[in-house]
């Protein structure tokens, strides 16, 4: 951790299916060398088991032993409201995670069967939980609370939490360095867009608003799911359609999205469609897009004023056409793009904002795993 140097990286795949893979790359030396492993991998601690064996294998090997490895750093993604930051794993914090299993119901019980087996590879180091979560609970009362009986919040903990949150902690970082300003005093906008998405309203380094919610299935269109809609839609669908809240779950989270709408969730194919004339992928970029500006527009009025914005993930990193198109006509709020800049971003953190724009926008690699290890790193020497 003292250079941030990458010694290993990879994967496991497609667990529980007839055809698994496992990628480890190890970087020794100034040498990138890959490994692939194709065979099935029965659950995720098997998974697990094999990266640890990896890390000191005779050919994969970064580490002498397993206890070259210090700490552990786990993504977890629901820490509810008991986390407001990193935390060493202690029966209290595995109990507390284990509670939070109903609200996360597909996400938090691998979470935690990823410390038991962390803990059985590297029986000396401290393991460290890293919440999707917690850099969101600085919001306030009147952007968290659902207008539904007060009793929901109190006894069920229904609210709105937000996702994505080590990548938007990150960015902000890596923005305020960039822009050589500090967080205290900097109104900042930004938008994670990958797969999942979520955009962030930041002021003081405090996030003050998130456009997911309860779970990460609110807020902007993603790749397959809806984000926001009628809160009274699964009513619709039972009453009309006859379906079961399973089917409405599986439509809303795995159907709907880009791929409902033009059948693609994958943002290189769906502009490589409306560019060829595809009316309905012109249809899902339009809408895409729009609920981005809205909330852009919703986030500079909560934000009382914008200084900049930060583009992150697969899509905000990658496409220009969005990151032109979020932005274009948006010179009110004093945002407005370099074409040639946005075009043709840099290697790491590039400026796309024109010259003289009042608001700086920034393209920022998101990178959650470097961000785990230091906020790992963080917690253990405090
Ligand atoms: P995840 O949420 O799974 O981590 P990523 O952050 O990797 O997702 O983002 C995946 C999305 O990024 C996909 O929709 C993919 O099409 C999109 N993407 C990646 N590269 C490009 C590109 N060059 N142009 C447009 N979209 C891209």
């Amino acid at each position: 951790m003292s250079d941030e140097r990458t010694l290993a990286e990879g994967m496991v795949e497609k667990i529980g299916e007839e055809t698994g893979a496992l990628t480890h790359e190890t970087h020794m030396n100034g040498e990138k060398t890959p490994f692939v492993e194709k065979r099935p991998f029965r659950d995720h601690r098997e998974g697990l088991m094999r990266i640890g064996e990896l890390l000191g294998g005779p050919e994969t090997a970064v580490i002498g032993d397993t206890s070259d490895i210090g700490a552990v750093g786990h993504r977890v993604v629901h820490g509810g409201e008991a986390f407001h930051e990193p935390t060493i794993i202690d029966d209290r914090v595995l109990e507390a995670i284990r509670d939070n299993i109903e609200l996360a119901p597909l996400h938090n019980p691998p979470n935690l069967l990823g410390i038991e087996v962390a803990k059985s590879i590297f029986p000396d180091a401290v393991q460290v939980a890293v919440f999707d979560t917690a850099f969101h609970q600085t919001l306030p009362m009147p952007a968290f609370l659902y207008a539904i009986p007060y009793e929901l919040y109190e006894k069920h903990r229904v609210r709105r939490y937000g996702f994505h949150g080590t990548s938007h902690a990150y960015v902000c970082e890596r923005a305020s360095a960039y822009l050589e300003t500090s967080l205290e005093g900097l109104r900042l906008i930004t938008l994670h867009l990958g797969n999942g998405a979520s955009m962030a309203a930041v002021k003081d380094g405090k996030c003050i608003d998130t456009t997911m919610g309860m779970t990460p299935l609110g807020g902007l269109v993603m790749g397959t799911r809806s984000g926001d809609v009628d809160p009274a839609l699964p009513f619709f669908l039972a009453d009309h359609l006859d379906m079961s809240l399973g089917d409405i779950d599986r439509v809303l989270n795995r159907e709907s999205g880009l791929k409902g709408l033009c059948g693609s969730n994958d943002m290189r194919e769906v502009i490589r469609m409306a560019q060829s004339g595809h009316d309905r992928a012109r249809i899902a970029l339009d809408v895409y897009i729009y609920r981005i500006r809205k909330f852009i527009g919703a986030y500079a009025a909560a934000l009382e004023g914008l200084d900049a914005m930060v583009f992150t993930a697969g899509i905000g990193e990658n496409a220009p056409t969005i990151r032109w198109r979020a932005c274009e006509g948006l010179g009110h709020l004093g945002i407005a793009l370099d074409r040639a800049r946005n075009t043709v971003p840099g290697k790491g953190i590039s400026e796309i904002s024109a010259e003289g724009s009042r608001v700086r926008v920034l393209v920022v690699p998101t990178d959650e795993e470097l961000r785990i290890a230091q906020e790992t790193k963080r917690v253990i020497e405090k």
